[in-house]
């Protein structure tokens, strides 16, 4: 039985203040019947750590170097990650992949350094809105599969999110057949190159312009194990809904 995950990335936003919106999720989910995971901006993950000790809420970074230390200036190891508190690291984000032109290999070396530290890593993956619309997605998601997750992995240490490009910030989100379809894709490949017993147990989050009002929906949808949320994870009021979206669909 997999757990389901509700999981918020704040990209570059939030300041001190913004902790505010920790202590008031951890408020309103004393006893969680769902994982919740924030990943905050570096700056504030050991602080937010501090903040949620014993609470049903993880706190997760946004990327990692794929080398434990080292000549990379301005760049955080998976292990300095671990050490502030964090238990999850987000990886290959669709937005690390394009401003950072990080490959599928960059992101598997990063992830067999976060399961190095301890960390388990949330990969995301998924198409273009032209790589949709030339009927690619399934290849598109085979290629990412195979390249970006490492032979390392179990139930426990990862956890993939599938995000279209296209639905990212926009308000735009697939049809729930073109999440399902991509989803029992995924989990049939995991099946076939992990067996059953990985495969089964890897969580698959959708992320795309989830929201409170659609939540429920995407959350009925076969192999869809929670939910990656940018924007409505920023504010307390936008996540708590879709956290009992997620906790009522178990
Ligand atoms: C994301 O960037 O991971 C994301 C899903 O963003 P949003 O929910 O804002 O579309």
């Amino acid at each position: 039985m997999r757990r389901k995950l509700a999981a918020g990335n704040w990209k570059m936003n939030g300041l001190s203040a913004a902790l505010s919106e920790v202590e008031a999720l951890k408020a309103a989910h004393p006893a969680a019947l769902v994982d919740i995971l924030i990943c905050p901006p570096a700056t504030l993950v050991s602080s937010a750590a501090q903040a949620t000790p014993g609470s049903p809420i993880a706190i997760g970074g946004q990327d990692c170097h794929q080398n434990q230390n080292g000549a990379h200036t301005g760049d955080l190891s998976a292990q300095m990650f671990a050490d502030c508190g964090a238990t999850a690291v987000i990886l290959g984000h669709s937005e690390r992949r394009e401003d950072h032109e990080e490959s599928s290999e960059i992101v598997r070396a990063k992830a067999r350094a976060a399961h190095a530290a301890g960390l388990v890593s949330v990969i995301c993956m998924g198409e273009s809105l032209a790589q949709r619309e030339a009927a690619n997605t399934l290849d598109i998601i085979a290629g990412q599969l195979s390249a970006s997750i490492p032979d390392d992995c179990t139930g426990e240490n990862l956890v993939i999110a599938y995000e279209p490009i296209w639905a990212i910030g926009t308000g735009l989100v697939p049809s729930l057949d073109q999440i399902g379809e991509v989803h029992d894709f995924i989990r049939a490949r995991l099946e076939r190159r992990f067996g059953a017993g990985v495969g089964r147990s890897v969580r698959l989050l959708y992320g795309g312009s989830v929201k409170p009002d659609n939540a429920a929906d995407i959350f009925r949808v076969s192999n869809v194990d929670g939910a990656l949320v940018g924007g409505a994870s920023l504010k307390q009021g936008d996540f708590t809904p879709i956290i009992r979206a997620l906790e009522d669909s178990i």
